[in-house]
């Protein structure tokens, strides 16, 4: 059987405004405008869409997991709201000092959505705004791309050689690849 198309994002800067002092409630929760609608289209082409976020926020207890999973059935509700449905949300509610595997640049979190939907990450787009994200996606043979929202903007200038694609946002990151499926 042929996988299925799969993008994965990253969230805090992507599908919504990111905060220096995190996201610690659903009402910081923003989306970034044209987030929700290019989640919407991606699906509408046929792709799942997966979230897989790091929330250090959790273990130095700025807030609970039951906070953010309230702020997760938010988003998840903004997006139906908008026509759009996400497949997965992962997160990570480590801090950097726990030395977890599951914490972005590390790969736990996309070897589970690979062992959970049944298909490799090979290939599969992987768009986020941290160098922590390109990292994770080249650990996993995804595709990595960047976009600018978030603190996207500060970690193009830190890419280098690095070979990676650059769009302003996730709507703009979406037209081009919807544009290559035709
Ligand atoms: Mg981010
Ligand atoms: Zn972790």
């Amino acid at each position: 059987m042929a996988a299925r198309r799969l993008v994965v994002l990253d969230r805090d800067g992507v599908i919504n405004e990111d905060s220096g002092e995190f996201i610690k409630s659903v009402a910081e929760w923003r989306p970034i405008r044209g987030s929700l609608e290019a989640i919407a289209a991606l699906n509408g082409a046929g792709f799942r869409v997966a979230v897989i976020t790091n929330q250090s926020g959790v273990g130095r207890g700025l807030f609970t997991e039951q906070t953010l999973g309230a702020i997760h059935e938010r988003m998840s509700a903004a997006v139906r709201a908008t026509g759009g449905e996400l497949a997965a949300v992962y997160y990570c509610p480590h801090r950097p000092d726990e030395g977890c595997e599951c914490r972005k640049p590390k790969t736990a979190l996309f070897r589970r959505l690979e062992r959970d939907l049944g298909q490799s990450l090979a290939g599969t787009p992987l768009i986020g705004d941290r160098l922590s994200d390109i990292e994770a996606a080249d650990a996993v043979g995804a595709r990595a791309i960047l976009v600018r929202t978030g603190t996207g903007a500060a970690t193009e200038r830190l890419l280098g050689n690095r070979a990676v694609e650059v769009f302003d946002d996730l709507a703009a990151a979406t037209r081009s690849l919807l544009a290559e499926i035709g």
